[in-house]
């Protein structure tokens, strides 16, 4: 996916312009990408018609060329999706707070019914297991195994608890936890392999029985292109307030999160990432669209390049460039002060347009240079860095005394602008910085 993304960004790179052709390749482009991270085909459809829309809506910025707005609005558009913040467990008024897992068999309910007790415990809660998957011989036991790990209380149907009646167990269980001043209840359920009307009814009747709080989803990040058959079962037959996502450890790209976010709107809370009760984390929408686009680092580059780049700054510079009048020592010395804001100069090489070819200086300057240029420039007045051409011998050996550094720094750097100066009169276009120091030292 990525190599395939990249390549087609890397073809929008060189236009200046986002065209409906380009729109059109690029979605279809995306449109394979996210089939290839199993995201479910109508999900996709209507994913990329939202791309599309803005894409065709969207200003030409300044900061981005075509390529990272796309990017970009991909991105956004993910993360919209994924659910924009993560949501917190809704806790009851009155303890105990009742959550309920549901979903398919070996989804993770039992493995998750540990990690959350763990995690709330160590939150200060004292949580309930209740053991309420009667189907399969050994689930009680396995749910006591993790009550164990998670060092909290299990409710297991005994004699006299409602043996053989999930629902029975579920409603005694409630009764129990606030005998025990438990003030969370965590309800494990049965699970089948595929979808089941026997099974939802089962759930369906432990939810009536409790009155859950919150009922979670549980879902298998590998489960692909089924998410959505299963979620929207789930959904009708159950009901769900929120989902989790398991086996994110796993080589999945997850795009299962997107289509079952986007069909029942429920957000996604939770994040299984391995057999281990540690390995779980609340949801993060950014990290989840990162992963689905698996693009994480261009991600990065593109936000710390819009921060930097203020829209106006580009602008009142684009000018300047155009024209090669009325460049300054000042205006010299911001454009490297936005240079350095963006942080390691050599990750940014072919992030702005017309960079490449400033590609062999750059590698050449780091940041002490630019702090000893920025020394230079500042020890000058107003009016010299205006017009630069009167910095002669006494003003000379005066900036170099105030900021520190030699005359002939301070004649290489008057050289060095007068340079840049020339070069940008015969630059019509683009962002690059001319002039810039190298090689220096
Ligand atoms: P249930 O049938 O829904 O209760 O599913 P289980 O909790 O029994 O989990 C089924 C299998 O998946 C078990 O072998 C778990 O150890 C494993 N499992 C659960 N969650 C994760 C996870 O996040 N990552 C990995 N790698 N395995 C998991
Ligand atoms: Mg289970």
């Amino acid at each position: 996916l990525s190599d395939r993304l990249t390549s087609v960004f890397s073809s929008l790179r060189a236009k200046g312009r986002l065209s409906d052709a380009d729109i059109d390749a690029t979605c279809r482009e995306i449109r394979i990408a996210l089939l290839e991270a199993d995201v479910a085909l109508p999900v996709v459809k209507d994913f990329v018609a939202h791309v599309k829309e803005r894409a065709r809506g969207a200003e030409v910025s300044q900061a981005l060329n075509p390529a990272q707005q796309v990017v970009k609005i991909v991105n956004d558009e993910l993360i919209g999706i994924l659910g924009g913040e993560t949501r917190r467990l809704r806790y009851a008024k009155n303890p105990p707070t009742v959550l309920m897992l549901a979903g398919l068999q070996g989804a993770g309910k039992t493995t998750l019914a540990g990690k959350l007790a763990q995690w709330l415990r160590e939150q200060g809660h004292v949580p309930l297991l209740v053991a309420c998957d009667l189907q399969r011989p050994n689930a009680v036991q396995q749910l006591a195994v993790m009550a164990e790990r998670a060092q909290v209380a299990v409710f297991a149907p005994e004699p006299g608890n409602g043996v053989g009646d999930p629902v029975e167990v579920a409603r005694r269980s409630i009764e129990h936890a606030k005998r025990q001043q438990h003030d969370i209840v965590i309800i494990d359920t049965a699970g089948r392999l595929g979808i089941d009307q026997e099974l939802m009814r089962q759930a369906a009747d432990i939810r009536d029985a409790v009155q859950p709080d919150e009922v979670l989803f549980v879902v298998d990040a590998m489960i692909g292109q089924d998410a959505v058959t299963t979620a929207q079962a789930f959904m009708d037959g159950v009901g769900f307030d929120g989902v989790v996502l398991t086996k994110l450890d796993g080589d999945a790209r997850g795009g299962a999160a997107l289509s079952v976010r986007h069909i029942t709107g429920r957000p996604i809370m939770f994040a299984s990432t391995g057999e281990k009760l540690e390995d779980f984390d609340a949801f993060h929408p950014d990290r989840m669209a990162g992963r689905i686009l698996d693009m994480g680092d261009i991600l990065t580059l593109i936000e710390q390049a819009q921060r930097t780049f203020d829209e106006a700054e580009a602008a009142k510079m684009a000018g300047k460039l155009a024209s090669g009048d009325g460049f300054t020592l000042d205006d010299f010395l911001e454009q490297m002060m936005m240079v350095r804001r963006m942080g390691p100069i050599k990750n940014l090489l072919g992030m702005m347009p017309g960079m490449g070819q400033m590609r062999d200086q750059l590698n050449q300057v780091d940041d002490r240079d630019l702090d000893r240029i920025a020394a230079i420039i500042r020890s000058m007045t107003p009016g010299e860095r205006t017009d630069p051409k009167i910095i002669k011998g006494s003003r000379r050996e005066r900036i170099a005394r105030g900021s520190g550094v030699t005359v002939t720094e301070v004649n290489n750097l008057v050289i060095r602008f007068f340079e840049a100066q020339k070069m940008m009169k015969r630059m019509s276009q683009g962002m690059g910085i001319p002039g810039m120091p190298g090689g220096r030292r």
